[in-house]
């Protein structure tokens, strides 16, 4: 959350910071701003709302060095004064994260006579910089001095009085890289936005300070200064691009067949799942007894179907949770559990922190991740990468495919290890995975059914998701995904629990959504359907291959293709993914961008 870049070079500033800036907007769309010097000038620029209102702003001069901020709003409304970047005497700084004792700095700074102009905790701490910051002294003193006080997480781009040209850059939790380009120097809060002038980053340890001018960089640790190790990114510019789609999200959906090939393929061998790329062997599970997984949003929805995977097809207990829960009220017991981390960005602070917690107490620690270079991956034993690509929208589509794909290998190939799964029932349930690609593709192109379903929603203002068995946690993720990004208030219910107290919310015309591919639980979900047709509802059936009519079934009938039970999976994700970006779509909504919401959540 937030987007934070800097640039010090021999280019327009200005042009290639609100370029950064619009390339990180997922992270955050409260507000945006931009500040630039030169020897002799200093320039602000903030606008509440889109980074594009920069644009408009008149800025005299012009400016090679700056740094700029796309703001998700924790403390202190939307709003200009709110804006990033702060200016408190000699130091100007934007920032991500939360400074958490910033109530107690704030007391003592204004004591000794600082006047805050924000309500932000951000404003605290550029104030901090500054009383530790005498001009006479390097940059680095200050930022050590005030980075021993502040409490919570941060990354900071901050600029100098007297060091005009230059920029540091530290973090703490929260991500910063620092990309080598070819007019300069610059830093960034993921590497999407680097992309357009480099391949070469190298991402912040914790406790360091880069400082950078224009053709040269020099980084701090409490050690000394020290030399870092540049990587070469292999992602193109192009990737993170619209490619003529209306969204994002529509490209990203569109990416799928894709995003689940590239993942899976390094991790099939000779028919059966194998994660040996990935440093995994059937060693790892030695001494194993339960597997924990963790997730925020929609990555807790993969872990509970993975979780569910892993017992059917190993034969272990295995449990999904929410990672802001687990990290606070983690089980009694984390003896012999394994610990799967599942995170698009590999920055997710809930997850992060479970990820510590789960190391502290000496359990393995795997991590599905897609970006690379994040500090989840750094913390973790092992990590699989899927390679879905950059994911900008906000709701998350190819990303989930990709992570349901290894949870669903991984269940496999657990199960072989553990010899709970002969050879030829893996191969039959690779086979399936293997397909999902080309079923999805045929999903991808003749979806005009779920136009024309999307159409009798857009108008709805509830919507009820039911399913059991598995079709549960999907129904979870299509009312998640309904909710993010047409605001319409979809809940989903276990079928069978509906009739327990919801069912009272069921009137003329509400519409109930029925998830049907767990084949054995067909008959009890209709009927569950048919206890909400009869007071009223409007149904949908999402079907696999059946026996019944469509007459029997769904007022609207969504039947779905493939030949095995994975295959009916992934094509109802789609399924659902479409329906949702339709009928946001057609109520008008900002769909990349909906409200209240950014991307890469890097606060607790
Ligand atoms: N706490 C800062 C603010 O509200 C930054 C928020 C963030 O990084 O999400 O402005």
């Amino acid at each position: 959350m937030c987007g934070i870049v800097g640039y010090t070079g021999t280019e327009n500033a200005r042009k290639i910071l609100i370029e950064g800036l619009k390339i990180l907007e997922y992270r955050g769309y409260d507000s945006a701003g931009i500040g630039l010097v030169s020897e002799t000038d200093f320039q602000l620029a903030r606008v509440k709302g889109r980074v594009e209102g920069l644009n408009e702003i008149r800025i005299n001069g012009e400016f090679t060095c700056g740094i700029g901020h796309t703001r998700w709003a924790t403390h202190g409304e939307p709003s200009v004064e709110n804006a990033h970047p702060h200016r408190v005497g000699r130091v100007t700084l934007v920032h991500n994260g939360i400074i958490e004792n910033y109530q107690e700095l704030k007391k003592e700074l204004e004591g000794e006579g600082v006047v805050f102009n924000s309500q932000t905790d951000t404003e605290v701490a550029c104030a901090l910089f500054d009383k530790y910051y005498d001009g006479s002294t390097h940059p680095c003193v200050a930022i050590y001095k005030a980075i021993s006080r502040l409490k919570g997480s941060f990354a900071f781009a901050l600029m100098f009085k007297g060091y005009e040209g230059r920029l540091f850059g530290l973090r703490h939790k929260s991500p910063l890289l620092v990309g080598k380009g070819k007019t300069g120097m610059h830093l960034a809060s993921d590497l999407t936005a680097l992309l357009p002038y480099t391949d070469t980053y190298t991402l912040l340890e914790e406790g360091e300070v880069v400082e950078l001018r224009a053709s040269e960089s020099i980084f701090y640790s409490y050690d000394g200064i020290y030399d870092p190790v540049w990587h070469h990114s292999s992602l193109s510019y192009e990737s993170c691009k619209k490619g003529g789609y209306d969204h994002y999200m529509l490209k990203e959906i569109n990416e799928q067949p894709e995003a689940i090939e590239k993942t899976i393929s390094p991790r099939i061998n000779g028919g059966l799942p194998d994660f040996s790329s990935d440093g995994i062997t059937k060693e790892l599970f030695d001494g194993i007894k339960c597997v924990h997984i963790v997730g925020c949003g929609s990555a807790y929805n993969v872990g509970l179907i993975g979780a569910r995977l892993i017992e059917e097809h190993a034969k272990i207990s295995a449990s999904a949770f929410v990672a802001s829960e687990y990290r606070y009220s983690p089980p009694q017991n984390m003896q012999g559990a394994l610990v799967i981390a599942i995170s698009q960005s590999g920055e997710t602070a809930d997850t992060l922190a479970s990820v510590r917690y789960a190391r502290l107490c000496g359990c393995p620690v795997i991590s599905v991740i897609n970006a690379r270079e994040s500090s989840i991956a750094r913390e973790s034993s092992r990590i699989i990468y899927t390679h879905a690509g950059p994911e900008i929208a906000v709701a998350t589509t190819k990303c989930f495919s990709a992570q349901l794909s290894i949870m669903y290998l991984f269940s496999i190939f657990m199960g072989t290890c553990k010899g709970r799964l002969t050879d030829a029932t893996a191969r039959e349930l690779t086979e399936g995975m293997l397909r999902c690609s080309s079923t999805i593709s045929r999903r991808l192109k003749g979806a005009g059914e779920l136009l024309e379903l999307s159409k009798s929603l857009s108008g709805a203002s509830s919507a009820f998701f039911i399913g059991r068995g598995l079709d549960y946690f999907m129904c979870l993720e299509g009312a998640l995904k309904l909710k993010e990004i047409s605001y319409i208030n979809a809940q989903a219910y276990q079928a069978g629990e509906l009739k327990h107290g919801t069912i009272s919310l069921i009137e003329n015309g509400t519409p109930v959504i029925s998830l049907m591919t767990e084949k054995r639980l067909f008959d009890k979900t209709l009927s569950n359907l048919k206890e909400t047709k009869s007071r009223g509802a409007s149904t949908v059936c999402f079907l696999a291959k059946t026996e019944k009519s469509p007459q029997e079934c769904g007022d609207f009938n969504i039947f779905l293709k493939g030949n095995s039970f994975i295959e009916s999976l992934f094509d109802q994700l789609v399924c659902l993914q479409l329906l949702s970006y339709h009928v946001a779509r057609l109520r008008g909504c900002d769909i990349d961008k909906p409200r209240n919401l950014a991307k890469s959540v890097t606060v607790e």
